[in-house]
C-alpha cells in the first residue's frame, strides 16, 4: 500500500489481515538486532519520555491546588508560587519533548541508514534474473517507501505507545488517588466515547481506500499518456479525445469521494462531541454530591484536577486502541523487508578465489547447458574455444540462444551443466569483479545514465585522462559527432540517453568499453536497421577492434562476419554449424539460409552493385 493509504488510515486492509506476519521470537530478535546498538540511547529516550508525560500531567494537578490552597484560602503569596510552578512544570516537560525529539530522530535516522545500506549492497548483489523477473517498482517501493515506514514507526509509533501509556498510567493513579469512586466512573467513560468514534473511523478510512484507489487510477493514466513513448502512441492514434474523457471520468470520481471523505462522520463526531460534555458533568455531578454528602475530604480542587485529567485521557485511550493495528502493521513491514534480505544471492562470489598468474583472455565453453526454466533447454552442448587474440563470429536466427552464451561469460547467469573457463579456469572460481573487470560488453542494449556524455565515458574507468576520453573516442567515430554539439563532452545525453541516436548510442558504448580497457570484448551487434552512414562510422570502429583483440560478436552483417577467425552458427541452442564463410556458404545448412536472406540483402541494400 501507499504511503498516502499507510498513514491515512488506522485500519487493516483485507490484504493486511490476510498477510498478518506470524509473531516470532526469531522476528522479534531480528528487529531487535536493529535496535541494539542504539540500547543506550533508546533508554534515555524511555526515561525522557516517562518524564515528560508525567510533567505534562502536573499543571492539571497543580490547578487543584491553585483553587484549594490559592483561590479559595485567598494566599496570594502560595497562588503565584503555584502558578509559577506549573508554568515551570510546562516549560519544563516541553523542554524534555525537544530533546527527547531530538533523540529520538536521531536513532531513527540512524537505524533506517543502516536498513538502507544494507537494503542497496544486497540489491546490488542480486543476480539479473531477480531484476527481470522483478516489479521494477516493487523493488524501489521496498528501497524507500518500506524503509522510510520503518523510521515511522520507531518516531511516532513507538513513541506514541510508550507515552501513551505513561500518560495513562499516571494519570489514573492521580485520579485513584483523589477519589477512587470518580476514577472508575472517568475509566468507564472514556471508552464508550472512544470505541464508536474508532468505529466512525473504519467507515471514513473505507471512502480514503476508495479514493487511494481512483488515485492510483489516475496516476497510472498520467504515466501512460503523459510519458515519452506514451504521447507519441496516443498521437498516432488520434487518441486525445478518448484519453482526455478517461481521464475526466476518474477525475469526477476523484472529486465525489474526496468531498464524500471530508464529510464521512462529520453529523456523528458533531453529536458525539456534545456527548462528550457528559463525562465531565458526570464527574461534576457525582463529585458534588460526595462532597455536599458523604465525603469531607473531597475539595473543589479536586473535582477540578478529576475533570482535567479525564479530558486528558480521550486522546492516548484512542491511541492504544490502535495499538494491534499499528503492530501487526509494524511487523509486516519490517517482515517484507526481512524478505528481501533473505532472497539468496545467486550469482556468489567465491570464497577462494582462484588468481591468474598471466592474464591472456582465452575462454573456452566446455559442453555447456543452460535454461532460464527447466521447461525449457535454452544451450544444448555448447562446446567451443577461443584463443587470445582471435575473434568469433556468432549467427543464428533470432531467439536462437546468441545472447544467453555471452552472458555467461561475465556470470550475469551461470551454466547448469558444462563450464565456462576464463584462462583455464572456471569463471565460478574466480573473483567476480576480477572476472567482470576482464571483460568489455557492448549490448544491444545501450544504457546511459542521464548525465554529460563525459560522466557516462568516465563511468567505465574514473580516471581516465581528456586524451585518453578523446583518444577512445576517435577510435569508436563519436569523437567528430561529439565536437560539434556545442556543450562538447558535457552535453547531456537525456533519460537513458534518449537525445541520442541508436547508432549514436553505440558508437558511445564502444568508446566507452575502450576506456575499460578489457582482456576480451564482446560486441551485441544491433539488429534493428541503421542507415548505411552508421553502419559504416560503427564497422570501421569495430573492425581494429576485432583485429587487436579477443572478441566475440554476436554478428548481423557479413561485413562482420567476414572480420571475423571462426564463425559459430547456431540453432535451437545448439552450434550446428562453424568454421569460415567460404566453407560454410557451401553447406546448404543454416548458414547458407542466413547468407541468402540476412546477409545478402542488407548487402545489397547497402552496396547494390557489389552483389549483382
Ligand atoms: P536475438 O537475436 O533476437 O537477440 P538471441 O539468439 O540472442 O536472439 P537469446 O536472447 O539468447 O536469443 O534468447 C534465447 C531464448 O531464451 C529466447 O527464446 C528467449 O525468449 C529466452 N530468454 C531470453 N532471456 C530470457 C530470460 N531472462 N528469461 C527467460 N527466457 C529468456
Amino acid at each position: 500500500m501507499s504511503q498516502r493509504g499507510m498513514r491515512g488510515n488506522r485500519y487493516l486492509s483485507e490484504e493486511e489481515k490476510k498477510n498478518k506476519p506470524k509473531v516470532t521470537k526469531k522476528l522479534l530478535m531480528r528487529i531487535a538486532s536493529y535496535l541494539k546498538p542504539y540500547a543506550f540511547q533508546m533508554t534515555l529516550v524511555l526515561v525522557l519520555i516517562a518524564l515528560s508525560s508525567s510533567f505534562s500531567l502536573l499543571p492539571s494537578i497543580i490547578t487543584g491546588k491553585i483553587i484549594d490552597e490559592g483561590l479559595i484560602k485567598q494566599d496570594l503569596g502560595v497562588l503565584i508560587q503555584l502558578i509559577l510552578l506549573s508554568l515551570a512544570v510546562t516549560v519544563g516537560a516541553q523542554l524534555i519533548n525537544v530533546l527527547q525529539s531530538y533523540l529520538n530522530s536521531w536513532i531513527a535516522q540512524h537505524i533506517t541508514f543502516d536498513m538502507r545500506n544494507q537494503m542497496f549492497r544486497h540489491l546490488q548483489s542480486m543476480s539479473h534474473r531477480f531484476f527481470t523477473t522483478n516489479n521494477q517498482g516493487d523493488i524501489i517501493t521496498r528501497m524507500t517507501s518500506d524503509i522510510s515506514g520503518v523510521q515511522s514507526i520507531i518516531t511516532n509509533t513507538l513513541v506514541s505507545i510508550l507515552s501513551n501509556s505513561i500518560t495513562l498510567i499516571v494519570a489514573m493513579i492521580a485520579m485513584f488517588q483523589k477519589n477512587a469512586l470518580l476514577a472508575i466512573i472517568g475509566i468507564i467513560i472514556v471508552p464508550i466515547f472512544t470505541i464508536p468514534t474508532k468505529m466512525v473511523g473504519k467507515t471514513r478510512w473505507e471512502i480514503t481506500n476508495e479514493a487511494q484507489k481512483c488515485h492510483d487510477e489516475i496516476n497510472g493514466i498520467l504515466n501512460e499518456t503523459l510519458s515519452v513513448s506514451g504521447q507519441l502512441l496516443v498521437k498516432l492514434f488520434s487518441k486525445e479525445e478518448q484519453e482526455a474523457a478517461r481521464y475526466e471520468e476518474v477525475n469526477r470520481r476523484m472529486v465525489q469521494l474526496n468531498i464524500k471523505e471530508s464529510m464521512a462522520g462529520r453529523w456523528f463526531r458533531l453529536v458525539l462531541s456534545t456527548v462528550s460534555t457528559i463525562g465531565p458533568m458526570l464527574i461534576y455531578l457525582v463529585g458534588g454530591i460526595l462532597m455536599m454528602k458523604y465525603d469531607a475530604n473531597l475539595t473543589v480542587g479536586d473535582i477540578t484536577v478529576l475533570v482535567s485529567l479525564l479530558a486528558r485521557m480521550y486522546q492516548p485511550v484512542n491511541s492504544l486502541l490502535n495499538f494491534s493495528v499499528d503492530w501487526i502493521r509494524s511487523l509486516s513491514l519490517f517482515q517484507r523487508i526481512f524478505d528481501y534480505f533473505d532472497m539468496e544471492v545467486e550469482i556468489k562470489n567465491p570464497e577462494h578465489p582462484v588468481m591468474i598468474e598471466e592474464i591472456k583472455g582465452s575462454v573456452e565453453f566446455n559442453e555447456v547447458n543452460f535454461h532460464y526454466s527447466p521447461e525449457r533447454q535454452i544451450l544444448k552442448n555448447i562446446s567451443f574455444e577461443l584463443t587470445p587474440g582471435k575473434s568469433i563470429a556468432i549467427v543464428g536466427p533470432s531467439g536462437s540462444g546468441k545472447s544467453t552464451i555471452i552472458n555467461l561469460i561475465p556470470r550475469i547467469y551461470d551454466v547448469i551443466s558444462g563450464e565456462v573457463l576464463f584462462d583455464g579456469v572456471d569463471v565460478r572460481k574466480l573473483d567476480l569483479s576480477f572476472l567482470r573487470s576482464q571483460i568489455g560488453l557492448v549490448s544491444q542494449e545501450t544504457y546511459l545514465f542521464n548525465g554529460t556524455i563525459r560522466e557516462n565515458l568516465l563511468y567505465a574507468n574514473e580516471n581516465a585522462s581528456e586524451e585518453m576520453i578523446v583518444e577512445a573516442c576517435k577510435k569508436a567515430n563519436i569523437h567528430d559527432f561529439i565536437s560539434r554539439q556545442p556543450e562538447g563532452y558535457d552535453t547531456i545525453v537525456g533519460n537513458r540517453g534518449l537525445k541520442l541516436s541508436g547508432g549514436e548510442k553505440q558508437r558511445l558504448s564502444i568508446a566507452r568499453v575502450l576506456l575499460k580497457n578489457p582482456t576480451i570484448i564482446i560486441f551485441d551487434e544491433a539488429t534493428s536497421s541503421l542507415d548505411s552512414i552508421s553502419e559504416d562510422l560503427i564497422q570501421s570502429a569495430i573492425d581494429p577492434l576485432i583485429e587487436s583483440k579477443t572478441s566475440i560478436i554476436i554478428a548481423h552483417r557479413l561485413s562482420t562476419v567476414l572480420a571475423c577467425d571462426e564463425i559459430l552458427v547456431l540453432k535451437d541452442g545448439e552450434i550446428v554449424e562453424r568454421g569460415q564463410h567460404d566453407d560454410l556458404v557451401k553447406l546448404n545448412g543454416t548458414y547458407t539460409e542466413l547468407y541468402e536472406t540476412q546477409f545478402k540483402r542488407a548487402l545489397e541494400k547497402l552496396n547494390p552493385c557489389e552483389c549483382e
